[in-house]
């Protein structure tokens, strides 16, 4: 008993920093206080939430950062449930105006109603976003050519999309080329110049000879391979900036789709493998076999918080109290790697908002949430050494202007009810869009607009167009009221001018919005994504090797993982579990030690 109480003693005391208060950081922390330590949570920002950002104003409400998140880990659904967040979320208030039809064919022995429920299940937690619009949670069954599933002999997957859709006031087609497409049926296929209905677009899935050619890596190899170009063109491409504003040939498949590498490598086909993978997991659950992954199945579509993806933000923090330092830039770091304490081995100097710097904080365990290029930045002392950071190679990241614009709805001729649009690089090339997409924001959310006004959300940027997007870098540069700046202003505001002209025409040519904006903003993101390269394994590497030098440091965030919000999340409460295995253990050897 005394030895439990000891226990219990040692483990109350410890306590963790966690740098960064971005959602990673304030899913750790939530994590590590909900589990009784000692939580202080540093952030360089005047307010948490790093890359979720929600502004309301002139009766607006939008996002900066994140819009939107979903249910996919396990770690979301505990957190939704226990911080007491399910009275906020936000479902999107569309659904079911688009849809997606899969008919799939294949050989499989089992082509039974459970295979069948299993691939619509499968299908659901993620709505794909298809010809550059997104489309709603499918409830379509999959229809599996029962003539084809003789085992062994078929290799072909094939996909026939089609896509049904509601305008909002006319019947017209929800492609963004709208001007050009034919206004009527109100179920014309909207890929009819993509694919004709009912063609079928996926390809063979990849042969595992053992011979010839390296497999590439790259994700748009990959998904050619698997699918042919026109899904790559319209679909892949336009997901892939969406998600993580690259194009497709700088990102790498095992890094960035890691789940469908793995199926590819397992399987040869991705349906078929996360079919059998899924039954697989389905079957075995008593233990036999694992599931292919821990993760799990949405409930649902993408969610929002009222008031926006701040609010998630704000609630994780709530019970930090003085725990939480705002404008408290961490500048250095020091373990002392003492074997005969687990107390007390960190401890933590940071400035506060920005100027001098505080005395330091002690800790038993550090939590890094922080991205790579700011980790950089620091110093950080290993037994009153520098431990030099040189091995921590570049990060590439990809700058992003999100541009807000609001339109009177009388001036919207095609106001396309749904998620948004995603405009694939290829209707860049020829059709002369600029934008990577536009979220409609009060389609999906109507309480954030009043209600004669149409609120959307446009990205602009990424890798295929980064001087556009520091177009709005000069807006604050023009803040800074720097005479020597003057002279250059007027050719900034001709770019400003440029932004607003680019999403306006995009916005013109998707939606007939006529005019000018009665409403325009926007925000840069400089590094608003890491890029998951083809180099990225030094990357994951060289963070391995930091946790594995600095015994209490652990690394959290979305430079590992994913980039969703949901990965994050996930990736900030996996950092919170090891750091308490950790000090229990630590807490375990000292006892035995006593
Ligand atoms: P961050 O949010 O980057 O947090 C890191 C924090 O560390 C920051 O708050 C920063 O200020 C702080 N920090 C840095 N240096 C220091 C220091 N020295 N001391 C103290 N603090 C420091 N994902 C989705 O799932 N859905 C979406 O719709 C979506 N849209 C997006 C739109 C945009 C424009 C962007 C940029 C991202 C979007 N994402 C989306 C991705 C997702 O938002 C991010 O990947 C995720 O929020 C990253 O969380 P994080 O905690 O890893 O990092």
């Amino acid at each position: 008993k005394g030895q439990e109480d000891s226990k219990t003693k040692l483990r109350s005391v410890k306590s963790v920093a966690v740098l960064g208060g971005g959602i990673s950081g304030l899913a750790a922390a939530y994590k590590l206080k909900s589990n009784g330590l000692d939580v202080t949570l540093f952030e360089a920002e005047e307010r948490v939430g790093g890359k979720l950002k929600s502004v309301s104003r002139d009766g607006l409400i939008w996002d900066e950062g994140a819009n939107t998140m979903l249910e996919s880990e396990m770690e979301v659904t505990r957190i939704l449930d226990n911080a007491g967040l399910r009275g906020k979320q936000q479902f999107s208030h569309f659904g079911g105006l688009v849809k997606i039809e899969i008919f799939w064919f294949d050989r499989l022995e089992e082509a039974t109603s459970r295979l069948r429920e299993a691939m619509v299940e499968l299908l659901q937690p993620k709505p794909p976003i298809v010809g550059g619009a997104s489309i709603a949670q499918r409830k379509t069954p999959v229809v599996i050519d029962d003539n084809k599933k003789k085992e062994g002999t078929s290799e072909a997957v094939v996909l026939c999309l089609e896509r049904d859709y509601k305008c909002h006031q006319q019947q017209c087609s929800p492609r963004w080329a709208c001007d050009k497409q034919v206004q009527g049926s109100p179920h014309t296929n909207s890929f009819g110049t993509v694919f004709s209905e009912h063609q079928l677009v996926a390809g063979t899935p990849m042969r595992h000879s053992g011979f010839g050619p390296p497999i590439s890596h790259g994700v748009r190899d990959f998904f050619e391979r698997h699918f042919g170009k026109e899904v790559v063109d319209y679909l892949i491409d336009p997901f892939v900036a969406a998600t993580s504003a690259a194009d497709l040939d700088s990102v790498s498949m095992p890094h960035a789709f890691p789940e469908l590498w793995n199926l590819e490598k397992t399987f040869g086909s991705v349906i078929v493998g996360a079919i059998r993978s899924k039954l697989f997991g389905q079957k075995e659950k008593k233990g036999k076999m694992e599931p292919y992954s821990g993760k799990k199945n949405a409930q649902s579509g993408p969610f929002s918080f009222h008031g926006g993806m701040q609010s998630l933000a704000n609630m994780l923090c709530k019970e930090l109290g003085d725990g939480l330092k705002l404008n408290s830039k961490v500048l250095s770091l020091s373990c002392s790697l003492d074997e005969n304490s687990i107390s007390d081995n960190w401890s933590v100097s940071y400035a506060t908002n920005h100027k001098k710097p505080s005395p330091d904080q002690s800790f038993d365990a550090v939590i890094m949430t922080a991205p790579l290029c700011n980790v950089k930045e620091m110093k950080i002392l290993r037994r009153g050494y520098p431990f030099m950071l040189d091995f921590l190679p570049e990060v590439n990241y990809m700058p992003l202007t999100v541009v807000i614009t609001a339109y009177k709805k009388e001036n919207v001729r095609r106001p396309l009810e749904g998620f948004g649009v995603l405009i694939p690089s290829i209707e860049k090339q020829t059709n002369g869009y600029k934008t990577l997409g536009t979220s409609f924001s009060s389609m999906m959310f109507p309480d954030r607009a009043p209600s004669d006004v149409h609120l959307y959300t446009t990205f602009v940027g990424g890798s295929q167009n980064k001087d556009l997007a520091k177009a709005s870098v000069y807006m604050i540069l023009y803040s800074c009221e720097c005479c020597f700046l003057i002279s250059i202003l007027s050719r900034l505001y001709c770019v400003m001018d440029e932004l607003k002209e680019v999403v306006a025409s995009d916005l013109g040519k998707l939606l007939g919005a006529q005019g000018e904006p009665a409403f325009f903003h926007c925000f840069y993101w400089s590094k608003a994504f890491p890029l998951y390269g083809h180099d990225y394994n030094s990357v994951l590497r060289a963070i391995e090797k930091m946790e594995e030098s600095l015994p209490g440091f652990f690394y959290a965030g979305n430079h590992r993982g994913g980039l969703s919000v949901d990965n994050a999340l996930a990736s900030g409460c996996k950092a919170a579990d090891l750091v308490i295995s950790y000090l229990n253990s630590s807490s375990e050897d000292k006892l035995h030690l006593e």
